[in-house]
């Protein structure tokens, strides 16, 4: 009997190597112009917008709540 299997599975799902969907608009200004040099597009990839010339990482940009 082998239980060994299934640990490898879980390095396959980190996050940092999902692909996302690229942004179809700049968070600040709402702009359609946005730009990364980045190859592969994960959560971490820098977008620039074009308008207004602001960075952000999709991570960043996904609302998380917050201790007031
Ligand atoms: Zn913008």
């Amino acid at each position: 009997m082998t239980a060994s299997d299934s640990k490898s599975r879980k390095e396959m799902m980190s996050p940092l190597n999902e692909t996302v969907a690229r942004p179809s608009m700049c968070p600040f200004c709402g702009g359609k112009a946005v730009d990364t040099l980045a190859k592969v597009i994960t959560v971490t990839t820098y977008w620039r917008c074009r308008e207004c010339d602001k960075t952000w990482t999709i991570a960043s940009q996904t609302p998380s709540p917050r201790r007031t």
